[in-house]
């Protein structure tokens, strides 16, 4: 399959003609073939509207029908092997080893929404049976279960040109639900994102589902984002990127005449407390695995630990001198695109220039274009109490040490952080009362909370939460990953007295889905 710079709108591949754009090189500097054509308001129309098209047949697909596509998608996404893994290595610079990895948990996240399906939990299938002797009223017969939205537009990330892009949690989960997928590719990654949306339009024609059930549109600018957003087939939005992006689409969904969720992932910095008994135990270690972390994908992750925090006290010292001596080390790598250089670099600036915090470490200066030098700075927590923006997301391989005076210090300065994806606590058996103050503030501050461990991976499975309260995303009920990222992409319809001859399979009294029920209050083993 080659790079040609074609968009999808269904089963067709053509070539958008409102204008042209390349793919870039971040580690050449150069522009790469081919041109891109960039979609017209007409494509975005033809994509939604063929989305709305698909929606009735898609939704009512049997859950072995739509776990097979999704099945089918995830193997022609891994059948593109070295084509992708060449073309995602040259648009955005990073290692051959982070795109395969990316590339197999795209894959397997997939095939774990193919099993969400065919298990039929996401149904939330419920039963409450009527009883016509009960006085003064009759109890009516009713019956829930959760449907789809309809049809769902994308936005991928520049940060993980697989995983969360073309073929990721987003669209796994909306294709999982029922719900016909419009992806707007990242500028970012073009040609990374044609071929992987080209495997998924040959499985959509594979599994003989309607065309409509998947299109991705190239564009730039926010001309393309923005008729997506207002389009009136889209019933909801899934967009990883920036806080501004994110809120300006928020925002705009819900402008529109009929408005819609969008559901954002945008800024984290990931705290990381240390407390006092693993600070006196294992500073040196904490430091070098923080800084092992925070430089991982030159700290381009939106799980990137860019916060460390610490009561003054013994081994505050040594925590701050491994810290610099760490990452004293780290070499300068090319980060994903100009755009990110130079906000990284405009951030770092503004730490370095500022009054309050002070450079304490630098790894090895850049020698190449685009390269992110690590950094880190300190600053005391009476700072960060005072301007909070002190606290903010630095993008890049950067991170702050925060000096706390006192535990109540500590508490109030996790008070006033702004919502996060997570927050780590790296504690021993002495820390404990410390940890049991701490963790109810951690819990209105995050949807994620970490013991003696480092976040920026995260485990994709059935429980998993990546998601958090604002502004680490725009609504912090759901996850963007994980099995239950489906529940975004869902509604709940009830059904009072409807004639068993009526009812949706899934709420029937034989239960041909052989599903898990809530009868009554009690759950129905299947
Ligand atoms: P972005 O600028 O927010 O763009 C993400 C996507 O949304 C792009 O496809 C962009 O399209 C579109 N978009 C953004 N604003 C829009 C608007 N107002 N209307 C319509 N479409 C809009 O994010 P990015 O390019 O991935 O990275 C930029 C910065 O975001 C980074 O420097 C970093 O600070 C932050 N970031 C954070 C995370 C995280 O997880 N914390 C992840 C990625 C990026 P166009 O480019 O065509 O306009």
């Amino acid at each position: 399959m080659k790079v040609t710079g074609e968009m999808s709108i269904g089963r067709v591949s053509r070539f958008g003609t409102a204008g042209n754009i390349k793919a870039f090189d971040p580690r050449l500097g150069t522009e790469i073939e081919p041109s891109f054509g960039i979609a017209t308001l007409n494509d975005v129309d033809e994509a939604c509207t063929l989305a709305l098209q698909a929606f009735e047949s898609y939704r009512h697909t049997s859950p072995e029908t739509r776990g097979a596509f999704l099945i089918r998608a995830a193997d022609n996404l891994l059948a593109l092997g070295d084509r992708l893994y060449e073309r995602a290595v040259s648009e955005t610079g990073l290692t051959v080893e982070r795109i395969k990895g990316e590339t197999a948990r795209t894959a397997a996240q997939m095939k774990m929404f193919a099993d969400v399906v065919r298990h039929g939990r996401w149904r939330h299938a419920t039963i409450d049976s009527s009883d016509p002797a009960r006085r003064p009223v009759p109890k009516a017969d009713l019956r829930m279960q959760k449907i789809p939205l309809g049809p769902v537009a994308v936005f991928g990330a520049s940060n993980f040109p697989i995983l969360y892009s073309v073929a990721g949690g987003d669209t796994a989960s909306a294709l999982a639900a029922g719900c016909p997928v419009v992806v707007k590719a990242h500028g970012s990654h073009l040609g990374t994102s044609e071929l992987v949306g080209k495997a998924i339009q040959a499985a959509v024609e594979e599994c003989n589902l309607h065309e409509g059930v998947f299109s991705l549109l190239i564009g730039h600018g926010n001309a393309v984002g923005e008729a997506l957003v207002d389009h009136p087939a889209i019933r909801a939005v899934g967009f990883t990127g920036s806080e501004s992006g994110g809120m300006a689409l928020v925002r705009r969904g819900a402008a529109r005449p009929v408005p819609i969720p969008v559901f954002a992932e945008m800024t984290s910095v990931n705290p990381n407390f240390v407390l006092p008994g693993a600070l006196r135990t294992r500073a040196p270690d904490i430091a070098a695995h923080f800084v092992e972390r925070m430089t991982a994908g030159v700290g381009q992750m939106c799980l990137k630990p860019g916060m460390i925090v610490a009561i003054d006290g013994v081994g505050f010292e040594q925590l701050r001198g491994a810290l610099a001596g760490t990452l004293s080390a780290v070499r300068a790598e090319t980060m994903l695109s100009r755009g990110i250089y130079d906000n990284f670099n405009r951030e770092a600036k503004r730490s370095r220039e500022g009054k309050t915090s002070v450079s304490i470490a630098k790894g090895t200066a850049p020698k190449g274009r685009l390269e992110g030098q690590s950094e880190i700075f300190e600053v005391d927590a009476a700072e960060v109490l005072a301007a909070p923006e002190l606290a903010g997301e630095m993008f890049g391989p950067a991170a702050v040490l925060i000096r706390c005076e006192s535990e109540d210090q500590l508490i109030e300065l996790t008070a006033s952080l702004r919502g996060q994806l997570t927050m780590a606590l790296h504690m021993e058996s002495t820390d404990l009362d410390l940890a049991r103050r701490l963790i109810p503030v951690l819990e209105s501050k995050t949807n994620r909370i970490l013991a003696n461990k480092f976040s920026n991976t995260v485990e994709i499975g059935y429980a998993t939460v990546h998601g958090g309260p604002y502004p680490a995303t725009s609504d912090s009920r759901f996850t963007s990953v994980g099995a239950t990222a489906i529940e975004r992409f869902l509604r709940p319809i009830c059904y009072e007295n409807l004639p068993p001859e009526l009812l949706p399979p899934a709420l029937q009294d034989n239960n041909p889905l052989s599903l898990w029920r809530v009868r009554d209050g009690e759950l129905e083993r299947r």
